[in-house]
């Protein structure tokens, strides 16, 4: 189908950002000329994969057809972007040549990087080696064949979204022994770059609580640099200068068979879980809308709190691709969706006067068993900030079946019939 040259309105990517964005665009104000470009037919709601690598949720139930979420006055380009040039206000597509805008957002979300681990390309989905982020099917198949033995979660020192999902599968996977009477023939270890199990105090004490019901080993300071996948070994690297820090904290750290040489330590495994080392999309990275220098190199150059482009006064940013210091969630976007489009009105009517809106709101939704979740909301200073309504009824400190129901059946629902169609936001 022939799509027109210029929109009032373009937005890059129809994942969670860009579709949340244009349904709210047209709940605010509705005949806004806006085109959305978007290569997949396929919307995921990535929050569910955790489960599904679970063997608790159904792979297929995470999927719908994309078309169905592209609000109606839309123009959904399916095509790739390949260009961003914000001098001329130009966006080069693979098929349908330049489109021009007016104002512009970007919702590309986050790409992945597998060739930062050495190895991982090659034995990701075989050899035991799985992750929810690529195929929550075959950690499924990982877990349920699995027989005892060590069982290694870990994470990249890159960003990545949902930082806490490396960890959520974990819990359900100790879980999962437990109830099927392996935890006595399993050691399970958490291996992060990180230096503590969580930003946020009050959750770092309950986390560390829920590895010592669980027999759960942590190593911190330490990133996955190998996997050697036939012979079943992952190699992980001391990040810093504190080695007592990458020293593996537990009560019999031998039952790991772990090998040290220098800086590195090389652990064997019968189920390996991480999440792929991940960066910015190469079509923002490569663009003037990216952070050219700084920890932020590569993501989208916004005002944190307005999420207005610091250069270019029309485009704005919302997702995973913002250079923005939270944590990569869809309820962040939630969140920052109305603030981005208050923000692209205003500008939009002449009014300079932006609201700062966004506080980093982002929460990670830690699921701990079977039927237990621990609700982590906070923002950019790493305060608890726990939802007003919610904290009526529940103590948000700790773990909760209701909050459990919550995530496996009361999000999905209001992620497809209430976020993206912009509202509850
Ligand atoms: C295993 C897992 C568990 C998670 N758990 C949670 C959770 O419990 N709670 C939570 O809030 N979040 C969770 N998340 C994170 C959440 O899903 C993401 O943060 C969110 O979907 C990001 O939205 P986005 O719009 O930035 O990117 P996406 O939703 O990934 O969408 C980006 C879109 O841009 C398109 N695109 C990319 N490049 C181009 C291009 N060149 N041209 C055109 N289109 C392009 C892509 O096709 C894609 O559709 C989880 C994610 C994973 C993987």
């Amino acid at each position: 189908m022939a799509h027109k040259n210029h929109y009032q309105i373009l937005i890059i990517g129809g994942g969670t950002g860009g579709i949340m964005t244009s349904a709210k665009l047209l709940c605010e104000r509705k005949g806004l000329d806006i085109g959305l470009i978007e290569p997949s037919d396929k919307h995921i709601y990535q929050p569910a994969l955790t489960l599904v690598g679970a063997g608790t949720f159904k792979y297929e139930d995470t999927i719908r057809p994309e078309r169905k979420y592209i609000p109606k006055g839309v123009d959904w380009i399916k095509d790739y972007a390949t260009r961003i040039d914000p001098d001329t206000n130009t966006v080069g597509t693979r098929e349908n040549g330049d489109i021009t805008y007016d104002y512009l957002i970007v919702a590309t979300g986050i790409k992945f990087e597998l060739d930062k681990i050495e190895g991982l390309k090659e034995t990701l989905g075989k050899n035991n080696v799985c992750s929810n982020y690529t195929d929550p099917r075959y950690t499924w198949e990982v877990l349920r064949n699995f027989k005892g033995g060590n069982a290694i979660f870990t994470q990249p020192a890159t960003p990545i979204k949902c930082g806490g999902a490396p960890q959520k599968i974990m819990y359900l996977t100790a879980d999962y022994l437990r109830r099927h009477h392996l935890a006595d023939k399993s050691n399970v270890m958490f291996v992060t770059p990180g230096t503590v199990i969580f930003g946020v105090e009050i959750f770092a004490k309950r986390l560390h609580e829920i590895c010592d019901r669980y027999n759960i080993a942590q190593a911190y300071y330490s990133k996955p640099v190998k996997i050697d996948g036939p012979n079943k070994l992952v190699t992980f690297e001391m990040t810093g200068e504190q080695p007592e820090l990458s020293e593996i904290h537990d009560k019999n750290p031998e039952r790991f068979g772990v090998k040290t040489e220098g800086k590195r330590f090389t652990v064997p495994f019968d189920m390996l879980h991480l999440a792929p080392p991940q960066g910015p999309p190469d079509l923002v990275a490569s663009s003037k809308i990216a952070h050219q220098h700084g920890e932020m190199k590569g993501w989208v150059e916004v005002d944190i709190h307005t999420l207005q482009h610091k250069r270019y006064p029309n485009v704005f940013c919302v997702g995973d691709s913002a250079g923005v210091p939270t944590a990569r969630t869809g309820a962040a976007i939630r969140k920052q969706v109305p603030v981005a489009v208050k923000n692209l009105l205003k500008v939009m009517d002449g009014d300079t006067n932006l609201v700062p809106g966004y506080n980093g709101y982002s929460s990670c939704p830690i699921v701990t068993a079977y039927g237990k979740m621990l609700l982590a909301e906070f923002d950019y200073q790493n305060n608890h900030t726990p939802d007003p309504t919610l904290r009526k009824f529940l103590d948000l400190t700790k773990e909760h079946r209701a909050l459990w129901i919550l995530k496996k059946y009361g999000l999905p629902w209001l992620y497809w019939n209430m976020m993206l169609r912009g509202k509850m936001m």
